[in-house]
C-alpha cells in the first residue's frame, strides 16, 4: 500500500509518501507560504533531482493538488496516477481525552476535532484544512489521524491533573496533556529493539529535545509522565519557549508592562527560552557556537537549559523509582555532542556514564552512548514521527478493509 502522509500547518503542509511493502520514502516535500504571495513548494524525490517552484497557493486544497501534481509528474513524479495513494494518514496536535490513538476519519471524528479547537487554537484547524483539503483532491481515499497526545493518555489522575479548583477540568478540560507522543512512542520501542529487551520490563526516559522539547517517562512501554502540560509551554526550556516558571510571573509581568493575553502568550511562546536569554537565537548551533567563544549570554543560556534538561531526568528517574535508559531524539537530542555530555556529566550519581567518543559518532540509526560500566543504557535514537504515522495508517485502513 502507497500512503501519503501530511503535517498541515497554518501556513504550510509536509508530506512524505511510503511505500509500505518495505517503509520505503518514495518522495517528500513542503508547502510553504500557503495563503502569501509567493508560495514555495519544494519536492524531493528519493533518487530524484529536488525542484523548488514559487507559485500562488491561497489555501490548502491547491497546496495538495500542486503535490499531488508533482508526485505524478513526468520528469520529478514517483507514482503514474493518483490512484496508487490508497491511504492518507495527517498528524494533529490535541486528541484530547477521546483519542487514545490514532483512528480513521469520520464525519464523528471530524467534530470531535473540531470540538477541540478551544485546546490547541493555533495547531488543530490547520489539521482540519488538510483533512478537507486532501478529500476534496482524492475522494473516497481512506484517511487516518494520529495525534501528538494519544500516547499520554495513559497518565494516571495523579500525574495529570493540576492541583486548581478540580471545577476547571470539568467545565474547561484544563489538565496536562503532553505532546510529541508519536516520537516518545516510537523512540521507546526503537531503544527496546536496539537493545534487544522486552520494553514491558523497561523503565526508559525519552528526551525529544528539538524547536520544542519534551521529556517522557515511559515505563513497561506506557507514558507515566511527561514534561508538556496542557499546552506545550510546560516543562523544559526550549529555542523560544519558557517551559516551568511561577505562574505568578504571568500576572505580575502583564500588570507591570500592561500587556494583553495574546502579548504575555507571544512573550512566553515566542520571545523566550534561549533567544530570551542568549539574545541571539533559539537554535543551539548559534549558543554552543557563541559560548565556544567565549560569550557570556550564550554561555548562561546552555547552562539553564542543561540544568532544567536534567532536573527533569532526576524528576522522571524518581517518578519511576529509577531508570534503565536515557534515549536522546530530535533536533537536538540526535545533534548537539556537547548537550549530551554535559547532561550525562551531571549524572554520574545515577551511574550513568557516556564513553566520549561513542558520543561523537553521527549515524542515522540508533545507538548506545553509554560506556560498558554505565548502569544506564544512553541511546540517540533518530526519530521518526512520519514513520508511525504511515504505519498506524496502513494498518487501521487494512483493518477497517477486512472488517467490511
Ligand atoms: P522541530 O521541533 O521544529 O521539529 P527539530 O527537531 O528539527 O525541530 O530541531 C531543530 C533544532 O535542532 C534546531 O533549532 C537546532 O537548535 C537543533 N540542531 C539541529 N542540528 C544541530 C546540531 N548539529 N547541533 C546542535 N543543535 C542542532
Amino acid at each position: 500500500m502507497k500512503v501519503l502522509v501530511i503535517n498541515a500547518g497554518s501556513s504550510s503542509l509536509k508530506y512524505q509518501l511510503y511505500n509500505m511493502e518495505d517503509e520505503s520514502v518514495l518522495a517528500k516535500g513542503l508547502v510553504e507560504r500557503i495563503g502569501m504571495d509567493s508560495s514555495i513548494l519544494t519536492h524531493k524525490p528519493t533518487n530524484k533531482e529536488e525542484v523548488t517552484e514559487v507559485s500562488e497557493i491561497l489555501e490548502h486544497t491547491t497546496a495538495i493538488r500542486k503535490v499531488l501534481d508533482k508526485l505524478t509528474d513526468k520528469e520529478h513524479g514517483v507514482l503514474n496516477s493518483v490512484d496508487e495513494i490508497q491511504a492518507i494518514g495527517h498528524r494533529v496536535v490535541h486528541g484530547g481525552e477521546t483519542f487514545k490513538g490514532s483512528a480513521l476519519v469520520t464525519g464523528e471524528v471530524k467534530a470531535e476535532i473540531r470540538r477541540l479547537f478551544d485546546l490547541a487554537p493555533l495547531h488543530n484547524p490547520p489539521a482540519i484544512m488538510g483533512i478537507n483539503a486532501a478529500e476534496k483532491n482524492m475522494p473516497g481515499v481512506p484517511q487516518v489521524v494520529a495525534f501528538d497526545t494519544a500516547f499520554h493518555q495513559t497518565m494516571e489522575e495523579k500525574v495529570f491533573l493540576y492541583p486548581i479548583p478540580r471545577v476547571l477540568y470539568k467545565k474547561h478540560h484544563v489538565r496536562r496533556y503532553g505532546a510529541h507522543g508519536t516520537s516518545h512512542q516510537y523512540v521507546s520501542k526503537a531503544a527496546a529493539a536496539y537493545l534487544e529487551r522486552p520494553i514491558e520490563d523497561l523503565k526508559i526516559i525519552t528526551c525529544h529535545i528539538g524547536n520544542g522539547a519534551s521529556l517522557t517517562a515511559v515505563e513497561g512501554g506506557v507514558s507515566v509522565d511527561t514534561s508538556m502540560g496542557l499546552t506545550p509551554l510546560e516543562g523544559l526550556m526550549m529555542g523560544t519557549r519558557s517551559g516551568d516558571l511561577d505562574p505568578a510571573v504571568v500576572t505580575f509581568v502583564m500588570n507591570k508592562e500592561e500587556l494583553s493575553i495574546s502579548e504575555v502568550n507571544s512573550m512566553l511562546n515566542k520571545h523566550s527560552g534561549l533567544l530570551a536569554i542568549s539574545g541571539v537565537s533559539s537554535d543551539m548551533r548559534d549558543i554552543t557556537d557563541g559560548m565556544e567563544a567565549g560569550e557570556a549570554n550564550s554561555t548562561l543560556a546552555f547552562e539553564m537549559y542543561e540544568y532544567r534538561l536534567r532536573k527533569y531526568i532526576g524528576a522522571y528517574a524518581a517518578a519511576m523509582n529509577g531508570v534503565d535508559v536515557i534515549v536522546f531524539t530530535a533536533g537536538v537530542g540526535e545533534n548537539s555532542v556537547v548537550v549530551r555530555e554535559k547532561v550525562c556529566q551531571n549524572l554520574s550519581y545515577l551511574g550513568v556514564e557516556i564513553d566520549p567518543e561513542l558520543n561523537k559518532i553521527r549515524s542515522g540509526e540508533p545507538r548506545r552512548i553509554s560506556s560498558a560500566n554505565s548502569k544506564v543504557e544512553v541511546l540517540v535514537v533518530p526519530t521518526n514521527e512520519e514513520l508511525v504515522i504511515a504505519r498506524d495508517t496502513n494498518r487501521i485502513v487494512q483493518e477497517a478493509k477486512q472488517a467490511q
